[in-house]
């Protein structure tokens, strides 16, 4: 998509369709809701009085009226799109907004549109504290951006509905600079452009997304974007002594991925933070010898969504150029059952030296990421970040809307925290205290990779990490339940969603 943003009157600009957005601004409990246009311009307020006086449209998030030759506009086609109530606006229901028109559009065949940039007006200042008008522009292309992907990749009946253009139509004004909006609007496609790469890199089949491949794919990535990229494979994992990834690994034909990649801005400061981010790649998961039931082991083609987050917040990294060092790290695998595949009751030896007895093959997440984690402490990295599709518990916890964020260091917790306010997407905490260390205790080993019964299995990993981590500032997401949109919403397809991208980008830019 071809995405521009002109300072121009959007009643001036000739368009197939131009989107404005409207929310809800009755505030009384039980009160009808009152509909206001986020603009402006008169002419748009004039060409909508009439449809919208007569109450059929509530301004519900997602809720669109399409109006034909709307008078006074240049455009053919005015869409009004709801962003829902006053109260609960935020920058998440502009970016929804925003991916509502895109997805809008696409059915009715048109290739290109325009969006009139929501202003502030309507809101009063309670409101904007939530809206921070700098971050409008931004929020808006992630959203139309987002929502302008499909994933029929391989359908030979793919009709292509892509949008070929998008222009937002901006005017400054006393809360909102040229410069604001315009630089919003930068980041916006860059933070987009890396969350639709790594939903590209989760969407591939494991058979077409090797570990080899993967590495391929971020090594590409790193030479468009001028990262220092390094992949090894096997030779290399023997060297470091790190048998739990190669554990998890030895069961597949596939060689593993060791994937370095690093960004290291030009003057930053002998002793300074050095950030890690750790990615599972396991490209595809079948549980090895614990063999996974086969209903629905078609989606573990995405076990390396925390791997694919990684990798695109690097790409994000290289562009945004933030003060600081960070070292992305992606252990990649491929878990099989095979006469060399790692069993119940083998005891393995991590590069840190734990001995580890394996309980469950299918607890290989934690495996990997163990020996990734403490390779970047060898590395120089000051504080860790893992992103992972880790644990089914995580799902039955906390459901398909919020990741699990687990941390040994609050002040790390509060800075990871600050940026969700910009990067809009949830995280809920849950505990990893040290009481909870005896459920991985092991008999025969120092540890094991499950928990010693399967209640709070989400924090039993976390505590497995842990073990690796030590007095590190780190913090965990178990992105397990958010990775992947079962079903298509107004604003997005279904498919892989790129979730921590942002947040993970956002958090490191605080250094
Ligand atoms: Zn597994």
């Amino acid at each position: 998509m071809d995405t521009r943003l002109l300072f121009q009157d959007p009643a001036t600009f000739t368009t197939p369709l131009l989107a404005a957005f409207a929310v809800d601004i009755a505030t009384g409990k039980d009160a009808e809701p009152l509909v206001a246009l986020m603009t402006t311009s008169d002419a748009i307020s004039n060409a909508a009085a009439r449809v919208l006086g007569a109450g059929e449209f509530k301004a519900t998030l997602g809720e669109t009226l399409l109006l034909h030759a709307p008078s006074g506009l240049k455009a053919e086609r005015l869409l009004i799109v709801g962003v829902g109530k006053v109260k609960t606006l935020s920058v998440n229901e502009i970016r929804k907004g925003a991916g509502t028109a895109i997805r809008a559009l696409k059915p009715r065949g048109l290739r290109e549109l325009a969006i009139a940039l929501p202003e502030d007006h309507a809101l009063s200042d309670e409101h904007l504290e939530s809206l921070p008008c700098l971050l409008m522009s931004r929020a808006l292309v992630e959203g139309a951006e987002l929502a302008e992907v499909d994933y029929d990749t391989y359908r030979s009946d793919r009709k292509d509905l892509s949008v070929q253009a998008l222009t937002v139509l901006a005017s400054e004004s006393d809360k909102m600079t040229r410069a604001e909006i315009q630089s919003g609007f930068e980041e916006g496609l860059i933070l987009a452009a890396a969350q639709n790469f790594t939903r590209s890199l989760v969407n591939e089949p494991g058979n077409v997304l090797t570990p080899t491949v993967l590495g391929q794919r971020a090594a590409a990535m790193c030479a468009e974007v001028g990262l220092r990229c390094e992949v090894h494979s096997t030779a290399k994992l023997h060297e470091l002594g790190m048998g739990a990834f190669w554990a998890v690994s030895q069961g597949s034909a596939e060689p593993p991925a060791l994937i370095v990649m690093t960004y290291e801005p030009a003057g930053s400061p002998a002793g300074g933070p050095v950030l890690g981010l750790v990615g599972k790649g396991i490209t595809f998961d079948t549980g090895g010898i614990s063999i996974k039931p086969s209903e629905g082991m078609e989606k573990m083609k995405y076990d390396m969504a925390g791997a694919g987050a990684m990798i695109g917040a690097m790409r994000a990294i290289a562009q945004l150029k933030p003060a600081v060092k960070v070292i992305g790290i992606v252990c990649s695998a491929e878990n099989m059952p095979d006469g060399k595949a790692f069993k119940p009751g083998d005891v393995v030896t991590a590069m840190s030296g734990k001995t580890i007895e394996i309980i469950n093959t299918d607890a290989e997440g934690r495996l990997v990421l163990a020996d990734g984690l403490h390779y970047a402490k060898t590395l120089g990295c000051t504080h860790l970040i893992d992103a992972a599709t880790l644990t089914g518990a995580c799902v039955i916890a906390l459901g398909t809307l919020n990741v699990g964020l687990f941390s040994n260091d609050e002040a790390t917790v509060e800075s990871f925290q600050a940026g969700l306010r910009v990067s809009g997407e949830q995280f809920w905490r849950l505990p990893c205290t040290d009481d909870y260390r005896d459920q991985i205790k092991s008999q025969i080993a120092d540890i094991m990779n499950t928990g010693k019964n399967r209640y709070g299995g989400a924090i039993t990993a976390a505590m497995f990490l842990k073990e690796f981590v030590g007095e590190t500032p780190w913090i965990h997401l178990d992105i397990a339940g958010c990775a992947w949109n079962d079903e298509s919403k107004h604003w997005l397809a279904n498919g892989p969603t790129g979730i921590a991208v942002r947040s993970i980008t956002e958090w490191v830019r605080s250094y």
